[in-house]
């Protein structure tokens, strides 16, 4: 069986990681297991941009990954970021093992606007379904309102869905049956 070990990294609340757990045993038909909480590596801590490194964090969580875990996915409530952009939703490996997803811009709040915790999980999970999609061999998609397209904006994001649309589907039932046995 697959599975898909959720790791969260922070403060992350315990109803959003439910629904994550949820909908990724909905998309990609695995099993999730939730794991405990674990620290936020300080070393990820870049001082001057004030964000976290998620290519540090991604290298951490691969060298802890049990066997067992197929896929491990984290979510976290630090700023992320890779060298070349000014900040990441989230970041993982192509066809690989771990993968992040960061909260901190998908909070109404980071906007100055009141708490609304129905968007953050929306948001939350259309960011999860993507990562996770790159993990199981989805590259970006032209329907703009599939999960898998590129959002650069809080506003490419609202725009796109939860779910893949039929093309990406496929794609990932295809790579499920013959690439990841
Ligand atoms: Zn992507
Ligand atoms: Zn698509």
């Amino acid at each position: 069986m697959k599975t898909i070990y959720l790791i969260p990294m922070g403060n992350i609340a315990v109803d959003i990681a439910q629904s994550v757990a949820l909908c990724l045993w909905h998309t990609f038909g695995v099993e999730v297991k939730q794991k405990e909480f674990i620290e936020i590596p300080d070393e990820a801590y870049d001082r001057k941009r004030m964000q976290y490194s998620s290519i540090h964090i991604l290298r951490m969580l691969h060298k802890s990954a049990p066997k067992e875990a197929f896929r491990i996915l984290a979510l976290i409530d630090k700023d992320l970021f890779i060298p070349v952009l000014s900040f990441v939703y989230g970041h993982a490996q192509f066809e690989g093992k771990v993968g992040i997803v960061s909260l901190a811009r998908l909070r109404q709040e980071f906007y100055g606007f009141p708490e609304d915790r129905e968007l953050l999980t929306t948001r939350t999970l259309k960011e999860v379904v993507h990562e996770t999609g790159h993990m199981f061999g989805l590259t970006h998609c032209n329907d703009i309102t599939c999960a898998m397209t590129l959002s650069t904006n809080i506003r490419s994001l609202d725009r796109k869905g939860v779910a893949l649309c039929k093309s990406c589907t496929l794609l990932l039932k295809e790579n499920m049956l013959e690439k990841y046995k």
